[in-house]
């Protein structure tokens, strides 16, 4: 059976993956409005890829025989200076989670709960590629300026993301 300490922070971190996926929705939605229809499907489809972080925590905490118990999810941020201030704003969610993962494993680890380090890992290993994608998208905004061609370049390019697995598709490039 699972600690009670550590079913309660799994749940918690289900609601921040929640959020996190409602969060980048709300990044669509504004891309969407300026007509960045590239940016918007990537952000789409990172919200699709937060959603399966949240049932990937869920599954594990069920088939622990443990609760899983849904909180709200609150209100994320719709407004945004610029297209690059959105995935700014996806870089500091992405570190922001990575936090809220390694404080998780600290606790799972002091509660020695194996099996919860072992699901754990592999959050771990994936915000290291989520930062890792978020970062070089960050940059090549910062690269970009407010030059018009250049920034629809860049969203033409985000818009080649094909699956919710698949965050750098531009990294190559
Ligand atoms: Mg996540």
């Amino acid at each position: 059976m699972l600690k009670p300490l550590v079913q309660d922070k799994i749940n918690q971190q289900i609601n921040n993956e929640f959020y996190s996926s409602y969060s980048y929705l709300a990044m669509a939605a504004y891309c969407e409005h300026q007509q960045f229809q590239g940016c918007a499907r990537w952000l789409r489809l990172q919200s699709q890829e937060e959603y399966a972080h949240a049932m990937r925590l869920y599954d594990f905490l069920s088939n622990r025989g443990g609760r899983v118990l849904l909180q709200i999810i609150r209100q994320p941020t719709t407004e945004f200076e610029s297209l690059s201030a959105v995935f700014d704003a996806v870089l500091a969610q992405e570190q922001e989670v990575t936090a809220q993962i390694d404080s998780l494993y600290e606790l799972a680890m002091e509660q020695k709960s194996f099996a919860a380090l072992v699901e754990l890992e592999w959050f771990i290993q994936e915000q290291v590629e989520e930062e890792k994608s978020a970062r070089e998208i960050v940059h090549k905004f910062h690269l970009v300026g407010h030059d018009p061609a250049s920034l629809l370049e860049l969203d033409r390019q985000l818009g080649e993301r094909t699956s919710s697995s698949d965050a750098s598709s531009t990294s190559d490039r």
